[in-house]
Order: C-alpha cells, then sequence, then structure tokens
C-alpha cells in the first residue's frame, strides 16, 4: 500500500481546494478508516478502491 504522500507525488491524489485528498483517476474524495491496530489511517477511494496508507 502506498502513503498519501507518495500518492501525491506520482499524481494518484490530489488535493482539493477544501484540502481533501481525492482520488486522481476518479475526482471522488477519499474515504478514512481507523485500523486501530495500526498507527496509519487507511485512505480509500470510494469508486476504485485503491487504498492510500495516512501516517501521522
Ligand atoms: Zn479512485
Amino acid at each position: 500500500m502506498k502513503s498519501t504522500r507518495k500518492g501525491l507525488r506520482e499524481s494518484d491524489l490530489f488535493k482539493d481546494t477544501y484540502d481533501r485528498l481525492n482520488c486522481s483517476h476518479c475526482e471522488m474524495v477519499l474515504k478514512k478508516e481507523n485500523d486501530t491496530e495500526e498507527v496509519f489511517a487507511v485512505r480509500t477511494c470510494p469508486e476504485c478502491g485503491a487504498e492510500f496508507k495516512e501516517l501521522p
């Protein structure tokens, strides 16, 4: 799983005018899923299911 930082750098993601993370392919705002077992949050595109880990 890529990090959101890497996704932004590789143009898989972009930030909209409200500073929200969007999937570049679908132009959908990523959903956030918190896994209590992990130190990072998982951000998922509701359209294509792409997953990114968001490091604190
Ligand atoms: Zn997508």
